[in-house]
């Protein structure tokens, strides 16, 4: 391990803080370290493994497709792109797909499909996209404008133009802003992820929605982080009674492997043409395949189970020694702790827990499918590191 850390700050670039831990296996909602150490894992490796690790059936799903070709490019058919687009088009009701390989590029796809719609239907200055304040969208250039939180910006201008943020929860600033510009299309998550695990109010999100449809502006909901099942839903915005129309997802729908999709509702299902848009990776039929499987599993059965066992944790922790207050939807989770939430997620990794942080809380975001002792086994280890005395 010393080793390898070494070798590590030497050769990789520094943009992450990691843990002090070497994972070397795992089987479901368990890993262990290069000691034998076992953890839980708490946060899927940020929301991505949706069915835990190494799943049977995803790895059985990758590995039959890996032994027949692994990539093409998108010059050929292959039957898993295919499959998985029809799929998620059935399944939500939307029109057509185009895959990428991470949640930025599913928003920039997004964002490309907004304003080509606004630019043939209105004009070319009708190109601003409206995001919220403390929103996540990315680290590409134009993600990272449309991300509402300044500090990711200081040192990276000029970033893409046309983008400008809004207070979460206050239709008439939206409003304001929508009208003050020229303006080619609202994204937001449902559930702030990144900036803190918050939930959109409802009525906010539905008068978003009535608004954009109004004015003809293209809707986007990014469900990077709460697609695929994880609010108790197979996409946050099912939760919320609107019908966007694109959805930008990516994390849990591959699995493990990198896929991003951007889902083009009615209004929007013809705007790409040949030239417009493409991906050398995108569609891989490798990570398609595994992606098939996972929303084939993500059914009514599956999300129901998600529903209770976040009511589990919502109920176990609310009034707890601590716990200041529980948010967020689904197994998507933020613990606002009296303790700094950095010293909860250490003393959780010590006794063999693995959480997330978002902004100043404790960010859950376990396997979908995480067994119920094994949960509540952990719930009891975080509520004992958020009780303990400063
Ligand atoms: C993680 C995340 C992204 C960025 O995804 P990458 O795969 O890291 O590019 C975008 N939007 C939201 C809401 C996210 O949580």
């Amino acid at each position: 391990m010393s080793n390898l850390k070494q070798i590590d700050s030497t050769y990789v670039a520094g943009t992450y803080a990691r843990f002090p831990v070497e994972i070397v296996s795992g089987k479901g909602s368990l890993v262990y370290d290069e000691n034998g150490k076992r953890y839980i894992d708490m946060g899927s490796g940020i929301g991505v493994t949706a069915f835990g690790i190494s799943d049977d059936e995803w790895v059985k799903a990758v590995t039959d497709q890996l032994n027949k070709v692994q990539h093409m490019s998108n010059l050929y058919y292959t039957q898993p792109c295919a499959s998985l687009a029809e799929l998620l088009c059935t399944r939500t009701g939307m029109k057509k797909v185009f895959f990428s390989n991470s949640g930025a590029e599913s928003n920039e796809c997004a964002i490309k499909v907004a304003r080509k719609y606004a630019a043939e239907k209105k004009g070319p200055e009708y190109n601003t996209v409206i995001t919220l304040k403390n929103s996540f969208h990315g680290r590409t250039l134009t993600t990272l404008a449309a991300t509402g939180q300044d500090h990711f910006h200081e040192l990276f201008q000029p970033l893409t133009p046309g983008f400008v943020h809004a207070p979460a929860n206050d239709f008439e600033a939206l409003k304001v802003l929508a009208e003050a510009h020229k303006t080619a299309g609202i994204l937001l998550e449902c559930v702030q992820g990144e900036g803190g695990v918050i939930a959109l109010d409802p009525a906010y999100v539905k008068a978003v929605a009535d608004y954009a449809k109004e004015n003809d502006i293209i809707l986007m909901i990014d469900e990077v982080q709460t697609g695929n099942g994880r609010t108790g839903e197979l996409y946050a915005y099912m939760n919320f009674g609107i019908t966007p129309d694109v959805v930008s997802t990516a994390k849990g729908l591959g699995g493990g492997l990198p896929l991003g999709a951007t889902l083009l509702g009615e209004k929007v299902e013809n705007v790409l043409a040949p030239g417009d848009h493409g991906s050398t990776f995108g569609g891989n039929p490798v990570a398609c395949a595994g992606a098939v499987n996972l929303i084939s599993r993500i059914d009514e059965k599956l999300l129901a189970e998600v529903k209770e066992k976040s009511d589990y944790i919502f109920n176990t922790l609310k009034n707890c020694k601590g716990i200041k207050g529980v948010s967020g939807m689904g197994l998507m989770i933020g613990i606002e702790t009296e303790r700094p939430a950095s010293d909860v997620i250490k003393d959780c990794m010590a006794a063999g827990v693995l959480c997330l942080s978002a902004k100043t809380k404790v960010r859950l975001l376990p396997a979908l499918n995480i067994p119920m002792d094994v949960l509540k086994e952990a719930i009891e280890i975080l509520k004992q590191a958020c009780a303990k005395e400063a």
